[in-house]
This record gives C-alpha cells, structure tokens and sequence, in this order.
C-alpha cells in the first residue's frame, strides 16, 4: 500500500491480459497507477517498469470489500480487460463499489450467447449461422463448448455421425454447446473506441490470433495431417497485426457504430463505450460475418503499445488502446465529467473520488 495520495484518478488494473498497455498508457498520460496482481505473477510488471505500485492478492478470491474501499480512498478508476470476468466473476463485478471505467450492464449481453446474438444482429450484422441440433448438420460447421477459454476444446464436423463420434469420445458429459457454421475466410478482430465524451467511433488497430495448433497444422504435408489424426485446437498463443484494404474501411466503422448505437437501446443509458472488439471471419467474397463481441479490451491490441498505422494517423504521440482509454480518463477528470467514463458513478462515491 501507500500510494501517495492525489487529486488526480488513479488507473488500477488486474496484472494479466493486456496490463502492460494500461499502465504504461497511464503513465504516458501522467495519471499514477496501481497493478493488482496474484502473487508469483508479478514479474513482468516489475521488470518491464511500467506499475507505480503493485498490489499483491494470493488468490483472485482475496479480491473484498475492504480492498474496493482501499481503491476509492486511493480514487482508483478499475479498467477492466478481456481476463477481468473470467478471474474476479460477474457477482463481484456488479457489486463492485470501486470506481469502474465502462458500462457492467452490457456485460451480461457479451456473456449470454442468445442475447450477444440478439444484439449484433439488431446492429444488422453478418453472422454466421447456428444449427438447432446436431441432426441439422448439412455442412462444415464449428462446435464450441460453452466456457471453452481461447477456443480451446472446439471442434468442426460435417456430418451429424461425425458430430457424435468426436463429442461422445471426447466430450461425453458436456451439453452445453452450439453448433455454429464455419465460415471459410481469414480472421480478423477489429479493436474499436467508442468515446462517450465526444460521441466518435475510433478504430484503434487490427489484429488475428496465433493459435495452436490451426496455425500449424499446414506446417506438415496434407498425407502427414490425416496420419496424425490432428484435430485442430485454437488455443491462443499470441496476436498478430493486421491492416486490412483501404475500401474496407467505410463498413468496418459502419459495423462498430450501429453496434453501439443498439447498446445504448438494450442495456440502457451509455451503452457500449471504451474500448471493444468485433471478431471477424472475412470471406473471399468480402463478407465480413461476426462471430462474437468483446466489449472491453481485447489482447489483440498488445501488439500496438507504440500505436497502430491507423493511430498514427489521428495521433501525433503512439496511442495504445491502454493510453486512449486512460486519455479518456484523464480529460473526463479535467473537464469535471467524471460520471460520464464511469459505471453508474452512484452519488456516495462523490466524495470519495474527487472530480
Ligand atoms: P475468446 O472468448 O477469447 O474470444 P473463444 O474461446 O471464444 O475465445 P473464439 O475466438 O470464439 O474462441 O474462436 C476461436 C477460433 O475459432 C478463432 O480462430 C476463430 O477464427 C474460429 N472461429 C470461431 N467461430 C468461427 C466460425 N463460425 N467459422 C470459422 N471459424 C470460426
């Protein structure tokens, strides 16, 4: 502890996923900092220097009430990332007390596979299709399990026999599934910023995944591939840059702009803002079909510490997606707007967190 007290917002983040950007982001736009990390995982915010201070938990369930009140007395904003859900849980997200950058409600419509659906398909966007049952199965599809982190566990069938020769070896317990067509193309995931203070859509920066072993499998000749019996796995590994074709661009802003104009519909008052991700398979034909959002940021900006092609348009610094989400912060703190970047921004913490 100890962190000096300031009037000005403190950026305090989870040390995993996409930490090193926040904090360096934060740093770059002179607002403190503060890591909370598991202990044993805090090697690289130490080594690469970028956390004011690091705060040491044991375990993620360590995480109470009496660290939430420790963050407000400190004005701490908490940014939350793509692990942030998946380590602290949605129970404890909502009734966070400690100042959040973002909007929780729109999380339980990223989290729920029939309302994200729902959602991107009022924003009128491409999706690939989802086969009621494995009898349905007509076509090359992707099977992937509920929970199933970094696509591990997914698998693809063409038959519905096929189907049920993988899931009843592999997977004989698991019922919570969907069966999704697959959509032959490349992937693509554009990282979006959606600025509540001046209501404009950026786009940040473009990437797709590592993943093992789909990215390896074409390393050994096609007779090798079906000798080995691989079955392909997308267990993410790192991220790679993408610039995508110019002519592209003017539906890929159209795309991000009416998925947050719906946001605003479904969950309410700001709606989707900050940073998030549309997951894309782009098809030899163009078409772009969305395969899930992320509405927070996504390790696919990690790459862009320094900016993107496409910030280095519109910046004249490097501009992560680590530093425009604190920029955000830091202008909504000077302009007195606070509330705007803020989840809710319930009147107790008025005092607490000084605008
Ligand atoms: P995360 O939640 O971290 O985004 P995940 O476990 O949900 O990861 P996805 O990103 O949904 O996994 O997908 C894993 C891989 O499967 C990606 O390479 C993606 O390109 C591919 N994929 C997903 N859906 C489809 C689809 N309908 N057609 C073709 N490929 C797909």
């Amino acid at each position: 502890m100890g962190l000096q007290h300031s009037n000005k917002p403190v950026i305090a983040t989870l040390g995993t996923h996409s930490a090193l950007q926040i904090l360096k982001g934060a740093r770059d736009e002179g607002l403190p900092n503060l890591c909370i990390c598991r202990r044993g995982k805090e090697q690289p915010y130490r080594s690469f220097g970028v956390a004011d201070e690091i705060l040491l938990l044991d375990d993620w369930s360590d995480w109470d009430d009496a660290l939430e009140e420790e963050l407000l007395r400190r004005n701490a904003v908490v940014v939350p990332h793509g692990s942030f859900v998946a380590y602290l849980g949605s129970e404890r997200i909502h009734h966070m007390r400690a100042a959040y950058f973002g909007t929780k409600g729109i999380l339980e419509w990223e989290s729920d596979r029939t309302k994200e659906r729902q959602w991107l398909e009022k924003a009128g966007l491409l999706l690939p299709e989802v086969l009621k049952k494995p009898e349905d199965i007509d076509r090359p599809v992707i099977v992937k399990f509920h929970g199933a982190g970094g696509g591990f566990g997914y698998f693809i069938a063409r038959s519905p026999d096929q189907f049920y020769e993988v899931k009843n070896r592999k997977y004989p317990d698991e019922d919570d599934y969907v069966i999704q067509e697959y959509i032959v193309g490349v992937p693509l995931y554009i990282h979006y910023f959606y600025s509540p203070m001046t209501g404009e859509l950026e786009i940040m920066s473009m990437d797709k995944r590592y993943e093992s072993n789909a990215d390896s499998i074409g390393r050994i000749r096609a007779a090798d591939q079906l000798a080995s019996n691989i079955y392909t796995s997308y267990t993410i590994v790192g991220n790679i840059p993408v610039v995508v074709r110019e002519s592209m661009l003017p539906e890929l802003f159209a795309m991000g702009e009416r998925v947050v104009d719906v946001s605003k519909k479904i969950c309410g008052g700001k709606g989707l803002f900050g940073p998030f991700c549309l997951e894309t398979i782009v098809t030899r034909k163009l078409h772009v079909y969305v395969f899930e959002i992320s509405a927070r940021i996504v390790a696919g900006t990690n790459p862009f510490v320094e900016g993107s092609p496409y910030t280095a348009l519109k910046y004249d610094v490097p501009m992560s997606t680590g530093r425009r989400i604190a920029r955000e912060i830091r202008i909504a703190s000077e302009q007195g707007r606070l509330e705007d970047v803020l989840d809710e921004y319930p009147a107790m913490y008025g005092s607490a967190l000084r605008v």
